[in-house]
């Protein structure tokens, strides 16, 4: 590991322990998500510490994701730790894909504000399951739009759009004759209604996860992303970064559990004993410190393939889904070692825990990942 990344994953652990920590129970946090004066403030820290989105260097080059890695680990021992010093989801993976894709004049516009922290972003491609549209299956994409003079005009519906509320980037996929294109568009836009936001199971993101209606949106020719039918090719180019980035900043809020659940272990009594010497608790957080390291060196695995330039698909497949089925089941077991407290709001042990069961659905459900790897077993396999 590089020196430089050492250094800026321990500067981040640092922020994150000693400034982020303490916010975890700040009454601006609410069911969708920290309030915007909160971000604002802890992002003013962040840019204090010389931490604000510390995966890109001031010359606007990213880390490695090797390097990335270990920072954006660090950056996940707070659910606020990637709000603050933001690395967090979506805007990490819109970010690395404007850095990939767009245009000087689109970095410049929709870029540079999300690197420097002012704005934050979405990303606009889930549908409706009632409309019939696009979830695990992109291809199902109803979202349309329609050249009209040097203007494409969108009309959809979209749904479990992350801190579409608050945000001031979107990119939007919709589908004309040529297939899925990407637009970028400023936000709030009266042509983009956000219908209701979400209740759902996780808090930690800003603005939550909205449904959303695009009515009449009127976007310039030249705030498309690449070329028209390039939507699900430029698609890829996110695809196993972000994956990936969830992974790391996941195994930063698990291990930050599993610290929890392993300290209230040694100290909580039961039977004559701490619980950790009764064999039932120690050999779950056993169990743990073995899962954890098995995603660590995952982790690490598929960041060396993507940094050798390969996509990485297979690789962030495997990734996604070990990763996510290992610190489900940890998060499960730091609950269990805790007892009552482990449910309660007394730790982020619950919050973490109510969260990463998220992860497996996001970004391609489990069964996605192994369907579409059972198909490339059987693609391999054929005529043999
Ligand atoms: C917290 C959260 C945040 C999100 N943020 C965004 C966002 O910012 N932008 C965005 O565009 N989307 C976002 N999404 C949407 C996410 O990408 C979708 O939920 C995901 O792609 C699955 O689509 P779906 O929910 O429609 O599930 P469905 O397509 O309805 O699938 C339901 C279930 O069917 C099973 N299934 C589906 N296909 C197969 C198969 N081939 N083989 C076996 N089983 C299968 C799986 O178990 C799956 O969980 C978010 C979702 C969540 C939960």
């Amino acid at each position: 590991m590089t020196e430089r990344a050492q250094r800026i994953a321990e500067n981040v652990e640092r922020f994150v322990r000693d400034v982020v920590v303490p916010y975890e129970r700040d009454p601006r946090l609410g069911s969708h998500g920290p309030a915007e004066e909160l971000v604002i403030e802890l992002r003013e820290k962040a840019r204090a510490a010389g931490l604000m989105t510390p995966h890109i260097l001031d010359d606007g080059t990213h880390l490695t994701q090797r390097e990335t890695a270990i920072v954006l680990i660090k950056s996940g021992l707070s659910p606020l730790g990637p709000v603050a010093v933001n690395t967090m989801a979506p805007d990490e993976g819109n970010m690395y894909l404007l850095g990939k894709t767009g245009t000087a004049e689109q970095k410049a516009r929709f870029l540079a504000p999300l690197v420097s922290g002012e704005a934050r972003s979405a990303f606009f491609m889930t549908e409706p399951a009632a409309d019939g549209g696009a979830g695990s299956d992109p291809s199902m994409l109803q979202t349309r739009c329609e050249r009209d003079g040097n203007h494409w005009v969108i009309n959809g519906r979209k749904a479990f759009i992350t801190g579409a509320a608050g945000a001031k980037v979107g990119i939007v996929m919709a589908k004309a004759e040529e297939g899925a294109s990407l637009f970028l568009v400023d936000l709030p836009n009266p042509a983009i209604v956000i219908e209701r936001v979400l209740d759902t199971i996780d808090s930690s993101m800003p603005g939550g996860h909205s449904i959303v209606r695009i009515d009449n949106l009127r976007v310039p020719a030249d705030q498309m992303l690449g070329e028209p039918g390039d939507g699900f090719k430029l698609a890829q180019v996110r695809l196993s970064p972000a994956r990936l980035s969830h992974c790391m900043r996941w195994l930063g809020s698990v291990t930050r559990a599993q610290e929890i659940a392993s300290e209230y272990a040694c100290r909580r009594h039961a039977f004559g004993k701490p619980l950790i010497d009764h064999e039932g608790v120690g050999f779950m957080l056993a169990e743990n410190l073995i899962d954890l390291k098995q995603s660590e060196l995952m982790i690490d695995w598929c960041a060396s393939v993507l940094d050798s330039g390969e996509l990485g698909t297979v690789e962030s497949s495997m990734t996604k889904v070990a990763v996510s089925e290992a610190l489900m089941r940890t998060a499960d077991r730091c609950v269990q070692v805790m007892g009552g407290t482990g449910v309660s709001g007394d730790t982020i042990v619950e919050q973490v825990f109510r969260e990463v069961r998220a992860f497996r659905i996001y970004d391609g459900p489990t069964e996605v990942h192994k369907w579409s790897l059972a198909k490339k077993i059987k693609r391999a396999h054929a005529g043999r």
